[in-house]
């Protein structure tokens, strides 16, 4: 990695099988076998619960967008050819929420309460979940 590289994920033990899941562009979420909450991001034990019985469930990749903001200029290193770009916090129908970027149409228009979906996008050999726009979805005016 150059000093100008974008920085990626690097997988822990506990958050292992949410990575390899995308790599295989499959979108998890980890859950609790104690008390069945879901939890994002991947930890060691349940917050909840405080249980080690830790698995995995295939999310659909649905949700809203909890916050949105664009990255025009002065990007952090790394992140220079990306421009313009931008990023949300998602807070999914499983009722977590992660960060992440949203890509594609209308992306530069995203806001506050807009569904959006899960996608996959390669950077240099890691998958990382992203998210679009749900074209189907119903707006938050309707
Ligand atoms: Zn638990």
């Amino acid at each position: 990695m150059t000093a100008t590289a974008r920085p990626l994920p690097v997988p822990s033990a506990w958050s292992a099988g949410y990575w390899q899941a995308a790599a295989e562009r499959r979108f998890v979420v980890q859950e609790c076998k104690s008390c069945d909450k879901a939890i994002m991001y991947p930890k060691r034990v349940c917050p909840h619960c405080l249980g080690e019985n830790l698995g995995w469930r295939v999310s659909a990749g649905r949700g809203e967008i909890y916050a949105v903001t664009a990255q025009l200029a002065g990007p952090p290193t790394g992140f220079a050819d990306h421009l313009p770009y931008v990023i949300a916090v998602i807070r999914l129908d499983e009722g977590v929420q992660l960060m992440s970027n949203i890509v594609g149409d209308g992306a530069l228009g995203a806001r506050i309460g807009d569904r959006v979906v899960v996608d996959f996008e390669e950077v240099e050999g890691t998958v990382l979940p992203v998210f679009r726009l749900d074209a189907g979805a119903e707006t938050r005016d309707a």
